[in-house]
């Protein structure tokens, strides 16, 4: 069994509210919100963070931004919201699997 909770979530070893699932990427709603829309984009092979991607996932990465301005289409008002990834414990990553935050629904400084 995996200890990433990602993998794991992946794996349908945890639950999750899934907005979006097929063969590479899956999104699901985060668990603690901290806007009205903040859903996480990742991918479902483990990659620990964008500090660690290679030119092999560039396809995967590309699928995943478009995959992102999609979902945020459908749930987003006026189609206008913040990505973010972090990358490291220092910058906020808490849980290291590759996942980008989409947030949106409310007003951001
Ligand atoms: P980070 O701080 O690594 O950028 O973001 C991790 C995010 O994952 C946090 O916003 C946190 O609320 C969310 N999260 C952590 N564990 C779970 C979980 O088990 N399920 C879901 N849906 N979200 C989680
Ligand atoms: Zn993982």
């Amino acid at each position: 069994m995996s200890e990433c909770i990602f993998c794991r979530i992946v794996a349908g070893e945890l639950p999750a509210d899934v907005v979006y699932s097929d063969d590479e990427i899956l999104a699901f709603k985060d668990i603690n919100p901290a806007a009205p829309v903040h859903i996480l984009i990742i991918p479902k092979r483990h990659i620990s963070s964008l500090g660690s991607v290679k030119s092999d996932d560039i396809p995967l990465l590309g699928r995943i931004m478009h995959r992102i301005s999609q979902i945020a289409k459908d749930r987003c008002p006026l189609n206008e919201y913040r990505v973010i990834t972090n990358i490291g414990k220092s910058c906020g990553q808490t849980v290291d699997h590759l996942h980008f935050h989409l947030l949106g629904g409310r007003k951001f400084d």
